[in-house]
C-alpha cells in the first residue's frame, strides 16, 4: 500500500487531501470518520507519508529516505498514538504522546504527524487535553483523528478539525478487488461484497473467513432444503444454528436476503435482479410454492427474530419457530 492510487472508492477525500497537497493548505487537524474496514488507516498513513515526502509531490514518491522509513513503519515523524486499555484512551497517553512531544521540532521532516486511531476512545480530560494542542498548534503539526463514532468526539474538537467522512464503496469496485487483487472465486467474492455493505475492509475479511463460508452452506442447505424437512430435522438444524448466535445479524441477513429474492420473482421481476443468481432455479420454484402472505409473514418473522434474540430470547427455539413457519407448517 504505497500510493492513493492503492486505495478503492473514497475519491473526494482522496482529491480533497491531493488538493492540499499541492495547494500546500495543509490543516493542523483532520479527522477520518468512518466505521471499521472503510480504509481511514490507510488513507491516513498515505497522507502521512506524502506530507514527509521528500520530493513534495501530491502523492508519496515511496523511494525516498521518509517514504521508505515511513513504509517500514519507522519514520519517527509520524507518530502513531497507542493505548494500553482497550477501550479508553486516557490523559496521560494523550499528553505524553501528542501534547508534551509535539513541543519536540521534527526529526528531518518539515511535518510532524500524529495519527490517533480510535479517537472516540479518548476519555473527556484527553479530548480537553488535545484540544488546547488544536487551539495552538505548532507549525509543523498535523493531527489525524480516525474514529467510528463522532457522537462521542467534543464539538469543539470536530470543530477544529477537516472532517472528511467516508463513504461506502461501490459494489462493483469491492467485487473486482477480490477477484483481481485477491484472487477470491466469483461465488465468494459476490456473497462478501453483498455483505459487505460497501465497506472494502469487511468485504476482504468476509470473503477470506472459512467461518462466514460455512455459515453460508449451512444457512444454504437450509434455505433450500426446508420444504423437505420433517420436524424432527428442523428441531436439529435449529440446534445447528444455534451455534451461530454470535454471527446471528449475518445469519439473518444471508435470509432475508434470500426471501427478498423469492418475493422478487413472484412480484414479476428479472431474475437478473437476483443477488443469489446461481440459485435461480430453486428461487423461482419457491416463488411459485409461496403465496404473497407466507412470503410477507417469513419476512417479518427473521426481522422480529432478530429483535426477541437480542430481547433474550432462546436463540435455538426463536430459530426452530422460525423454520416451522418458512416451512409453512
Ligand atoms: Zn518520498
Amino acid at each position: 500500500m504505497s500510493s492513493f492510487h492503492d486505495i478503492i472508492g473514497q475519491k473526494e477525500i482522496i482529491n480533497y487531501l491531493k488538493g492540499a497537497l499541492s495547494n500546500n493548505q495543509v490543516a493542523h487537524a483532520y479527522l477520518f470518520d468512518g466505521e471499521k474496514g472503510t480504509g481511514k488507516k490507510m488513507i491516513a498513513g498515505i497522507f502521512s507519508k506524502a506530507l514527509l515526502c521528500e520530493k513534495g509531490g501530491e502523492e508519496p514518491c515511496g523511494e525516498c529516505h521518509s517514504c521508505k522509513m515511513a513504509e517500514s513503519g519507522n519514520n519517527p515523524d509520524i507518530i502513531t498514538v497507542v493505548h494500553e486499555k482497550p477501550n479508553v484512551i486516557s490523559v496521560n497517553e494523550i499528553r505524553e504522546q501528542v501534547v508534551n512531544d509535539v513541543q519536540i521540532k521534527p526529526y528531518s521532516g518539515k511535518k510532524k504527524v500524529y495519527i490517533i486511531p480510535d479517537a472516540q476512545l479518548m476519555n473527556p480530560q484527553a479530548q480537553n487535553a488535545l484540544l488546547k494542542t488544536l487551539e495552538e498548534p505548532p507549525s509543523y503539526a498535523v493531527i489525524m483523528l480516525l474514529c467510528d463514532n463522532k457522537a462521542m468526539l467534543l464539538s469543539t474538537l470536530i470543530s477544529r478539525s477537516i472532517c472528511l467522512s467516508m463513504r461506502a464503496v461501490n459494489n462493483e469496485l469491492i467485487y473486482k478487488m477480490l477477484t483481481e487483487k485477491h484472487q477470491i472465486s466469483d461465488y465468494q467474492a459476490q456473497l462478501a461484497t453483498i455483505f459487505a455493505q460497501g465497506n472494502p475492509g469487511k468485504a476482504i475479511l468476509l470473503s477470506s473467513s472459512e467461518e462466514f463460508l460455512e455459515l453460508w452452506k449451512e444457512t444454504h442447505e437450509v434455505l433450500t432444503q426446508i420444504s423437505v424437512m420433517d420436524e424432527v430435522q428442523i428441531a436439529e438444524a435449529a440446534k445447528e444454528a444455534a451455534k451461530w448466535k454470535d454471527q446471528k445479524n449475518d445469519l439473518l441477513n444471508l435470509m432475508l436476503i434470500w426471501y427478498r429474492d423469492v418475493l422478487l420473482i413472484k412480484s414479476g421481476g428479472n431474475s437478473e435482479q437476483l443477488i443469489y443468481g446461481e440459485d435461480e432455479r430453486e428461487i423461482i420454484r419457491q416463488a411459485d410454492n409461496y403465496s404473497f402472505e407466507m412470503l410477507n409473514k417469513i419476512i417479518l418473522l427473521i426481522q422480529q427474530t432478530g429483535r426477541r434474540i437480542d430481547s433474550n430470547v432462546n436463540f435455538e427455539l426463536a430459530m426452530e419457530l422460525l423454520f416451522l413457519q418458512m416451512k409453512g407448517t
